[in-house]
């Protein structure tokens, strides 16, 4: 006896569908709060769309329509963004088990093929997971054009003047300065 798996929010049972005749499709309206990703990883948006699983002849096609979105900061100016994601997948899963006797098929001519849990459940929050993952941009930009950050006040340089006059620099070089004075 397998250990059955956590169910999640993606995860769905199949046994009816596949008792239906091929072609035979169930949709499901997805609006999910999240779910668990990596941990630099954190949501802006719920996981919104559709998805439609399909009976065929060598399992359950699922095509995943999903948007969400990524919470993140600018690159250069630190200013929070989020990055849109958009999740499109056409995954096959094909039986674990033989659906007349119930006995296990072998896994051994596609070992790498997607399968159904034991349950009759496709679980497609590794996929979702995969793919939102990869979405996570490597520098973004709150703007194309984002100037930074001032060197002098670190104040992004786009907001504000930034013609520090000579006295306005950090106080803690004042001081130091001031400090050497007192010494000659
Ligand atoms: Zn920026
Ligand atoms: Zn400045």
């Amino acid at each position: 006896m397998s250990v059955r798996p956590p169910d999640g929010p993606f995860v769905f049972n199949v046994a009816g569908l596949l008792t239906d005749v091929i072609g035979a499709s169930r949709v499901m309206d997805i609006d999910v709060p999240s779910i668990d990703l990596p941990d630099e990883l954190e949501l802006a948006e719920p996981i919104r769309g559709l998805i439609r699983l399909s009976h065929e002849n060598r399992g359950i096609l699922a095509d995943v329509e999903l948007t969400t979105a990524l919470a993140g900061v600018c690159s250069r100016c630190l200013r929070p963004l989020t990055t849109p994601v958009q999740v499109s997948l056409e995954e096959e899963y094909l039986p674990s088990l033989d659906l007349t006797t119930g006995r296990p098929v072998s896994l051994d001519d596609e070992p790498d093929a997607l399968r159904l849990t034991d349950h009759h459940e496709v679980d497609l929050e590794p996929s979702i997971r995969d793919a939102i993952s990869l979405a996570e941009p490597i520098a973004p930009l709150d703007r194309p054009d984002c100037a930074g950050l001032c060197i002098v006040c670190g104040e992004p340089l786009d907001e504000g003047t930034h013609d520090h006059p000579e006295d306005d620099i950090d106080p803690r070089l004042e001081a130091l300065r001031a400090f050497k004075a007192d010494d000659e």
